[in-house]
């Protein structure tokens, strides 16, 4: 299945946990008869919410479409998987053992479309996190109390975008492109015994899944020899973190 997911620590009202005409958070994760959390195992338990979906991300929606009224090419593309393609939103449930207090979080979960769609499941969930990071406070007033979610005190819980060692290019035709870091690199390197040899730049699968595949290979290939360096710097160049690269410079020198 793959792609990524932005996990927001909540606790659930008490009306939520156990209320309403559809029963509770409990009685829909762990099925009627359980009325109290102090009946569950310790395995994590999960139940979409398309109504709650469909209310955060059209309220990242508004917030990333005002911070970019302009948006590039790849970001339009990247805007069209994120809001126009079913992304799945759900509260998880967990907890380590019978005797610890369950931990809730609302999971919002972009699709790696069975492996054609990780790059873009990847920035999608650092745009997220930006969404998130920039209006919590905002976010938890007005999206998540209505569903009877309020904020966890304990803020330090939150990860947010854990894997910050990668980082976004744009590309005229094919989307974002996530480039290895040379730390990760190293870090890989030390995990498998051996300096990888794969390719520092990644497109979406999908890029490669056409009847064609060479326009997304030559660009591959030009990237690797043209990229790596620009990268060296560790700066993002996404449009939220670097609005004022200019893509039609860099990839003047692209042959398309
Ligand atoms: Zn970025």
């Amino acid at each position: 299945m793959g792609g990524q997911s932005l996990a927001i620590p909540v606790i659930p009202s008490a009306e939520a946990l156990a209320g309403g005409r559809r029963g509770g958070l409990i009685a829909r994760m762990f099925g009627r008869q359980k009325s109290d959390a102090g009946d569950l195992d310790g395995a994590f338990h999960d139940i979409s919410d398309p109504r709650l979906g469909r209310t955060i991300l059209k309220d990242m929606s508004n917030y990333l479409k005002g911070c970019l009224p302009a948006p590039w090419k790849a970001t339009a593309q990247l805007f069209s998987y994120m809001f126009k393609t079913k992304q799945n939103v759900y509260i998880r449930g967990s907890r380590e053992s019978a005797d610890q207090p369950m931990v809730y979080s609302v999971q919002i979960a972009f699709s790696g479309c069975g492996g054609l769609a990780e790059v873009s499941s990847d920035i999608a969930c650092h745009w997220a996190d930006l969404y998130y990071r920039a209006n919590r406070n905002q976010v938890h007033e007005s999206v998540l109390k209505p569903f009877g979610l309020m904020p966890h005190h304990n803020t330090s819980l939150y990860d947010g975008w854990i894997e910050t060692s990668k980082l976004f290019l744009p590309t005229p035709d094919f989307g974002y492109a996530e480039f290895t870091s040379d730390a990760s690199q190293s870090e890989l390197a030390a995990r498998f015994g051996v300096q990888p040899d794969w390719k520092r730049f990644e497109l979406d699968g999908a890029e490669f899944d056409v009847p064609d595949p060479e326009p997304a290979e030559q660009l591959q290939e030009w990237l690797e020899a043209n990229g790596v360096e620009l990268m060296r710097d560790n700066q993002c160049r996404c449009q939220m973190c670097s609005p004022d690269f200019d893509v039609g410079a860099f990839y003047a020198d692209f042959a398309r």
